[in-house]
């Protein structure tokens, strides 16, 4: 046996001294550096006599010692489990009791808060902060680095993700060895990675698209990265001369685009951006292309799954859709409630088959079987079509369909129809609860700066494109959508919020 996702991610960098990490500071951190510190916390680790499967949770700012740990558990056999950095010391007792973690990494500020919940499970509990200081590290500091890996097999668990709760309470995905390094391998070679890449990575290493989709494609192709604690405009902008990719959410790239300081020119050396996480404006990709001549790759995944389509590297990425079904991984449109598959181009629920699809859903045996077929099949929660070229679509999730008077409303329909109305930037769309047709639907609208968007004319215009069971009941203007840390809009705080609306 062996380790194999430690030897295609890291063992293969055993011994280089090329950069993996650019750290703002100026200082880099070399493949081998990286490695060594990885083996020493491997060493801390077996020293607190865990066993491998275990969990080690982990809520610590981004930083390469908390990239360490994450190769330090694959390296053990140990189950890596990162939590948002929002959560608060509440809702992380709920996550170190639900996942029965053996081993809690923390900030030193939160360590009196969770030592409770942490005694409570018999889970030790260290300490990392930011700037990597902490007793995980000061342990680590005397320990040699080298590490013989322990042996798994590609259906051991080598993460648990905890989805973004964006739907309901968060759910533990587990993912093994084989999910991760397949759609790794997969994705360096759809997107072209190689070892001359430098990615700039702003993203949080606590979610799948800043761990296992930057990180692990830079890891597999032998890249390095510009690695920055968070999106930050100013230091985005001073180091992009210095990157050939970044991977964003869509809110990265409208950031970029309010800043003056963004040109084409800035952006003519690089070769690839990359968007994900949440739906990007079609409009944000045409003012992009206006400004930088770049076309953004949009692709479409989620904690369960990793990354599942792609919009072509070579060949016309098109606005609006996430692209194909990327090698290996099947993709059909199903009907809610028959589960059979729909003619081309109708909209339904997506569902995907594949080496990157998880094991289930920790400890919830009922949701594991209501979403994962017997014949592997996953059922996203996402509904979407196929269109005549094969490009997918998505229209939004399932649980955010709008049913009012008996009959279906897809948010995005009319979300695109508000979108494009004078004086908007966006909006969202949401069902709220109505005495006689069950649920109406409410448009949330934030206007561009410095305008005030007239709210009848939109009606008007929005009357005469929707049919008559798809108009808004009212549109409201707000400063702002509420969004999580990925940049997705929040619909279930939307529908709290104005639930009493029409009742
Ligand atoms: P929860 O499952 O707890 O409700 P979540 O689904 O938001 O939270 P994630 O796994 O972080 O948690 O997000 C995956 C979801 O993000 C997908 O199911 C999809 O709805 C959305 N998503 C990801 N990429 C895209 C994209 N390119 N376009 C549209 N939606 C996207
Ligand atoms: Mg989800």
């Amino acid at each position: 046996m062996g380790n194999l996702l430690y030897d295609r991610l890291f063992g293969i960098h055993a011994g280089k001294e090329t950069p993996f990490l650019h750290l703002p500071n100026g200082q880099v951190l070399t493949h081998s550096d990286f490695l060594d510190m990885a083996s020493r916390l491997a060493n801390t680790l077996i020293g607190f006599e865990l066993e491998p499967g275990q969990r080690v949770a982990v809520q610590v700012e981004k930083s390469p010692e908390a990239l360490a740990l994450f190769a330090a558990c694959v390296q053990t056999g140990l189950v890596f489990l990162p939590l948002n950095t929002a959560y608060t010391v509440s809702e992380l007792s709920y996550f170190i009791e639900n996942s029965g973690a053996a081993l809690v990494v923390c900030d030193d500020v939160n360590r009196a808060g969770l030592a409770p919940a942490a005694a409570a499970q018999k889970a030790r509990l260290e300490t990392l902060n930011a700037d990597g200081s902490g007793s995980l590290m000061r342990r680590a500091l005397g320990m040699l680095p080298a590490f013989e890996p322990v042996n798994r097999t590609e259906d051991d668990l080598a993460a648990f993700l905890y989805t973004s709760g964006t739907t309901g309470r968060s759910k533990g995905a587990m993912l093994s060895q084989a999910n991760l390094l397949s759609n790794a391998e997969t994705l360096v070679r759809e997107w072209r990675f190689t070892d001359d890449d430098v990615l700039l990575h702003a993203l949080p290493i606590f979610h799948t698209h800043g761990l296992f989709v930057a990180t692990n494609v830079v890891l597999a192709s032998g890249g390095s990265m510009i690695f920055l604690p968070k999106f930050d405009l100013d230091e985005v902008l001073r180091h992009l001369p210095d990157a050939t990719a970044m991977m964003g959410v869509p809110t990265f790239y409208t950031r970029l685009l309010d800043d003056d300081r963004f040109t084409g020119d800035l952006a003519c050396h690089m070769r690839l951006f990359i968007s994900g996480s949440a739906p990007m404006l079609a409009e944000t990709h045409q003012q992009f292309e206006a400004r930088t001549g770049h076309r953004i790759l949009e692709r479409y995944g989620m904690t369960e799954t990793n990354m599942n389509t792609s919009n072509p590297y070579d060949g016309e990425r098109r606005a609006g859709s996430v692209g194909f079904p990327l090698p290996g991984v099947e993709l059909k449109v199903t009907d809610s409630e028959t589960g059979e598959t729909l003619p081309q181009g109708e909209i339904g629920m997506i569902e995907v088959r594949g080496p990157n699809v998880f094991q289930g859903y920790w400890e919830m045996p009922e949701k594991t079987a209501a979403e994962l077929r017997e014949d592997g099949f996953f059922i996203t929660g996402d509904l979407g079509r196929v269109d005549a070229d094969g490009y997918v679509h998505i229209v939004g999730r399932g649980k955010d369909l709008i049913i009012s008077g008996g009959y279906n409303i897809y948010p995005k329909e009319v979300e695109l129809v508000l979108d494009d109305q004078l004086g908007v930037l966006e909006s969202a769309v949401i069902g709220v609860p109505h005495p006689d047709f069950g649920e109406t639907v409410l448009g949330l609208l934030v206007a561009e700066p410095n305008k005030s968007p007239d709210l009848e004319a939109i009606m008007a215009s929005a009357q005469t494109q929707l049919a008559r069971f798809k108009h808004p009941r009212k549109l409201i203007v707000l400063n702002e959508l509420p969004r999580n840390t990925m940049g997705k809009v929040q619909k279930n705080a939307l529908r709290e919020a104005y639930k009493d609306l029409f009742t």
